[in-house]
């Protein structure tokens, strides 16, 4: 099944003025009008906002019912076409840009309705939850490892590619050798849960991270995880799946794993180094990567790895403004605190990576 709307394809093209000022109409629509189901980060709202916290041990994945809520996008888009249909708000004079009209004359009483999307139920899916900082701060020392590719690298591969590829077999053996240590995998959920709120955590957790997005990720590191009942993460470069490229998971890999807990975030939309650019153009890769994985999987992701590990103070302004709740570097360590959640560390898991080594770098404190 493939999705398609207009608002969607919308999103997909290149920006353009037309998809900057869409952007700018859309961010001043959210402020105006404010996101269904979504709260201020870090603040917190007496009675506002219903958090369900994870049982000890429990890996919670926020996920919706199989029907998704309207995007912004779409929900703006519909408005206007229904004052154009009553006659109301001052439609574009070329009548070619159907987003061009003036956004004070926007109704807040029809925002709540939904739109049905044909996405499979997940096969118990746990509610969506909210967090919010209770104020306290906390640190926390639990290693985000990050993988790449999860294959034997091609024979021509190059020293960069055999570096970010860990083998099946080595992969198995990391596996087996975390559960017998004691270690048990959590979401980012589960770990801003605990930073944010007090959430309790597994004696010895462990985040696994993927990032980019490869098709590997599924055939390969999935029924490993599965078999052990093991989850993880993966950063998707939401283009290279909506351009359908061999080497990247489908939405409906991404679906399927979903399903089975595995947390899919956004990784920017096409791979590009987000350092140096202007804000039209880091909001239409933050809202973009967004709207499309929330449209695709009717989950909204709330953490970023930054493409190529790059980052700096306008990347950070612009995703905490889109709701994000961390963001994730490539920076090694393995201790996290409530102050600077869009700048996490990570742990490198290399093609080299045995696992006693692996075992060393759980452990180390640093
Ligand atoms: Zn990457």
């Amino acid at each position: 099944m493939q999705p398609s709307t207009s608002a969607h394809n919308f999103f997909r093209q290149l920006p353009t003025p037309r998809h900057l000022l869409f952007l700018a109409l859309a961010l001043s629509a959210l402020f105006l009008l404010g996101f269904p189901g979504d709260g201020p980060l870090l603040t917190a709202e007496p009675g506002g906002l219903a958090v369900q916290i994870a049982p000890p041990g429990t890996a919670l994945v926020p996920q919706s019912a199989p029907v998704a809520t309207e995007s912004a996008a779409e929900r703006i888009k519909r408005i206007l076409a229904e004052q154009r249909a009553n006659g109301s708000g001052q439609a574009e004079t070329d009548g070619s840009d159907a987003y061009a009209v003036a956004l004070p004359t926007v109704q807040t009483t029809a925002v709540t309705e939904t739109v049905a999307v044909d996405i499979p139920a997940p096969s118990a899916p746990p509610p969506a939850r909210m967090l919010v900082w209770d104020g306290q701060p906390r640190t926390a020392r639990v290693p985000v490892l990050m993988y790449h590719y999860l294959s034997v690298p091609p024979a021509d591969a190059n020293a960069y590619r055999i570096d970010l590829s860990v083998s099946p077999d080595l992969f198995a053996r990391q596996l087996d050798r975390m559960q017998a240590e004691g270690y048990t995998t959590i979401s980012l959920y589960d770990l801003l849960a605990h930073l944010w709120e007090g959430a309790p955590l597994p004696e010895k957790p462990v985040v696994l991270t993927f990032d980019d997005g490869y098709r590997d990720n599924y055939t390969n590191a999935f029924p490993l995880l599965r078999q052990r009942g093991m989850i993880a993460t993966i950063f998707v470069v939401t283009d290279f799946m909506d351009e359908e490229r061999p080497d990247y998971l489908t939405w409906e890999m991404a679906r399927e794993m979903l399903a089975a807990g595995i947390s899919i975030e956004s990784h920017g939309r096409n791979h590009i180094s987000l350092k140096n650019r202007d804000r039209d153009y880091l909001v239409w890769q933050a809202l973009g990567s967004l709207e499309t994985i929330e449209f695709e999987l009717g989950v909204r992701p709330r953490f970023v790895s930054y493409p190529a590990g790059e980052f700096d103070a306008e990347i950070i302004a612009i995703f905490q403004s889109a709701n994000y709740w961390a963001g994730f570097t490539t920076i090694q360590g393995a201790t996290h605190s409530t102050g600077d959640p869009l700048r996490l560390h990570r742990v490198r898991v290399r093609n080299t990576t045995e696992p006693d080594e692996l075992s060393r770098l759980l452990a180390l404190d640093w």
